[in-house]
């Protein structure tokens, strides 16, 4: 996900300079508002050391790197504090005889870097490409294999989703979409309300100027998840696509049993607060996932769809999160507090105080209403 749109919006009227919306919010604002500043942490210490993982990226343009992760597989990771080509994380698998590209990024140049990436290492064909799950991170810049002619795998509702979720965006009135979120921040009666508003502003902004640079691409090989798992032989490497709920519905990861390597998708934020927001995410669904991720191998390396590569340790992590917001979430559950007020007044603790947040309504806000929604139905 993308995290700063206000700096690229300072000639509109109703923007913040973001210079002055730090020091009106010093307090809150460093921890998400500002993400985009977060550098990317180093490969933490056991992954550094462990024979997998190559020492030194085969490249490095800042905005993303390529590094070796197992015997013909790749993880391109990306640093969005230097640049936005990429945004999110992927990878490709090369066999001995075809490749698989993991995920369209948010622009065509972010998808061609990656593929120039494999080309430095194999000159297999490609087979497809694969992106994770529909969200514009990860899907507009599937035009380059449209226009490369590579077959682009995703779950069977994705493309519906970019259309539904996007296209509207092209031809909308920037007013209209912003508005409400504006109006929210002008609205705010705490600096803590006022900074979540505008990280929200700050993402829509930033949405709405992606979808109206980008030009749709869907994906035209649909995975019907009830087929799955699936398993790709790519020639001496085989890959298992597996479909799981969480973050939004339309999540398919890939696993390399033989080597315990999972390309996770947004199923996994690495070291970031997970973002919730879609209305497909189920927070519950989510935690039984990462239960599950928890039970693969103790040595699996996982590649995250944001944030650095990492082992159980990272599982672990995000468990951690989801643990924390819905232990606030049920206390204030219990008190009485209405989920419109909960959501704004989690508390972000001091161990989880360097994680990202990509905006707040679309990340620690959403968790606490979906978990309200499941609690009240029960
Ligand atoms: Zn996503």
């Amino acid at each position: 996900m993308e995290f700063h749109a206000g700096e690229h919006n300072s000639s509109e009227p109703n923007a913040f300079s973001r210079r002055s919306f730090i020091a009106k919010t010093s307090c809150f604002g460093a921890f998400y508002a500002v993400a985009k500043l977060i550098p990317l942490p180093a490969l933490a210490a056991e992954l550094a050391s462990d024979s997998r993982v190559s020492q030194t990226p085969i490249v490095d343009k800042g905005f993303a790197s390529v590094r070796k992760v197992g015997n013909g597989l790749y993880a391109t990771i990306s640093d969005p504090s230097k640049g936005n080509s990429t945004i999110c994380n992927g990878g490709f698998l090369a066999g001995k005889d075809t490749v698989l590209l993991i995920e369209g990024f948010i622009t065509p140049a972010g998808a061609a870097f990656q593929m120039d990436a494999l080309r430095m290492v194999s000159q297999v064909p490609v087979k497809a490409a694969l992106d994770t799950h529909y969200h514009f991170d990860h899907s507009m810049g599937n035009s380059f294999y449209g226009v490369n002619g590579v077959p682009l795998w995703a779950h069977a509702t994705a493309a519906k989703r970019i259309i539904d979720s996007y296209a509207p965006l092209q031809s909308a009135d920037k007013e209209a979409v912003l508005g409400p979120f504006e109006k929210r921040v002008k609205d705010a009666k705490s600096d803590m309300e006022r900074a979540h508003a505008q990280s929200d502003l700050n993402a829509v902004t930033r949405l709405f100027q992606v979808a109206n640079a980008s030009v749709l691409s869907l994906p035209n090989h649909p995975i019907d998840p009830a087929k799955l798992p699936i398993s790709i032989d790519l020639g001496g490497l085989t890959a298992v696509i597996e479909s799981y709920p969480g973050h939004s519905g339309t999540d398919m990861i890939v696993r390399v049993p033989d080597q315990n390597v999972v390309y996770t998708g947004d199923l996994l934020f690495s070291g970031w607060y997970p973002v919730c927001f879609d209305e497909k995410a189920t927070v519950s669904g989510w935690r039984d996932t990462l239960k599950k991720f928890a039970s693969f191998d103790k040595d699996t390396l996982f590649v995250p769809g944001h944030g650095q590569i990492c082992g159980q340790e990272g599982i672990a992590t995000i468990r951690e999160v989801f643990d924390d917001i819905a232990g606030q979430a049920e206390k204030m559950y219990k008190a009485g507090v209405p989920a419109e007020e909960a959501q704004q007044r989690y508390v972000v603790p001091e161990k989880f105080k360097n994680f990202p947040v990509f905006a707040w309504g679309f990340t620690i806000g959403p968790a606490i209403t979906k978990l309200y929604a499941e609690w009240q139905s029960k």
